[in-house]
């Protein structure tokens, strides 16, 4: 596999590669040689450290053998998944493979989860009840208390049939604002679920991860996803954001203006926005390093990243970041 790491190394440059969530690098269109073949094929990397610049494959379609021709065994791999999807307890056959491993695509036919969703439920499971339940299969106890940030509703709502859990909302009832908590609020809950919300929260995130902490029984869990790189630190997009307003002039090139606290003007073009209600300009690329040090700064332990596949919930997950985090608040 190497080799084709060190010829892809040279021919990147030249091709329409993209980068994507995660420093996912893709190349749609290139020619590998090997054994003196020349294959022409869809690769997938990412990269696995900055300097000196490495990348692992993720995927080569149609893949290979190490000698350079269609590879037998990986030829025979199927390319559906058949699983019972976790949020809703339905049977789905023969999903396609690349859909079901897409962080965000629908996959299951019943409900719609996709596999962010599914592993969200999974993580709840460990963490709530040490194993891994289906939601259906939830015990119904409204004397476990939890709430979501902006949860989607298709486990929002079975969640609060079984168990004392709310919803909340920034731009609605029920309103919870996480950078500003109230003292009654402190110390309720069992477990919080915030699903992709804190790459979009205002500088300094950290206050939102203390507040966490905080809003947690002792013994509580924290269910964070986030898109994450395995690389680096985080990167805050607007560090100094304080007085700012986004301008649309051009159409389609919407622009950041701020004014610091010191007074300083900033601009910023190549805003990222996220799909979804109310304001959802990322704010940051958090990195895994990041996430941990956020966490363990708050107070929380028990941290642990969700890497391992759960393919009869089809949990399959084609890379080891951007996954669920549980934390825990200690007892
Ligand atoms: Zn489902």
């Amino acid at each position: 596999m190497f080799k084709f790491i060190n010829r892809l190394r040279s021919v990147f440059k030249t091709t329409n590669a993209s980068y994507s969530l995660g420093g996912q690098l893709h190349i749609p269109a290139v020619d590998i040689m090997v054994g003196g073949r020349k294959k022409t094929c869809e690769v997938t990397m990412r990269i696995i450290s900055e300097e000196p610049l490495q990348f692992e494959v993720e995927s080569i379609i149609p893949p290979l053998s190490d000698n350079g021709s269609p590879s037998s065994t990986a030829a025979a791999q199927p390319r559906t998944a058949s699983f019972i999807c976790n949020v809703c307890g339905k049977k789905n056959k023969d999903v396609a493979l690349e859909t079901v491993r897409d962080r965000e695509a629908p996959s299951c036919s019943s409900c719609g989860s996709s596999l962010r969703m599914r592993s969200l439920i999974h993580a709840l499971s460990q963490a709530l009840f040490d194993k891994d339940l289906s939601l259906p299969d939830f015990p119904e106890d409204k004397g476990i208390c939890g709430i979501g940030m902006s949860d989607w509703n298709g486990y929002a709502i079975p969640l609060a049939e079984k168990l004392g859990y709310t919803n909340t909302f920034y731009h609605t009832e029920p309103h919870l604002d996480i950078m500003n908590i109230t003292h009654d609020q402190e110390g309720k809950f069992d477990f919080i679920i915030s699903s992709d919300v804190f790459e979009h929260i205002l500088p300094p995130v950290s206050i939102a991860f203390e507040n966490t902490f905080k809003l947690l029984k002792p013994g509580g869990a924290f269910i964070l996803t986030v898109p994450f790189t395995q690389v680096g630190q985080t990167v805050e997009h607007f560090p100094n954001l304080h007085d700012y307003r986004i301008e649309d002039k051009k159409k389609w090139f919407p622009c950041l203006v701020n004014t610091t606290e010191t007074g300083d003007k900033e601009q910023f073009k190549d805003l990222i926005f996220h799909g979804g209600d109310g304001f959802t300009l990322e704010m940051r690329m958090f990195s895994e390093q990041g996430l941990m040090d956020e966490l363990t700064a708050a107070g929380f332990t028990e941290i642990h990243v969700q890497q391992e596949n759960h393919p009869e919930s089809s949990i399959i997950w084609p890379i080891t970041w951007a996954v669920p985090i549980i934390a825990k608040r200690p007892c």
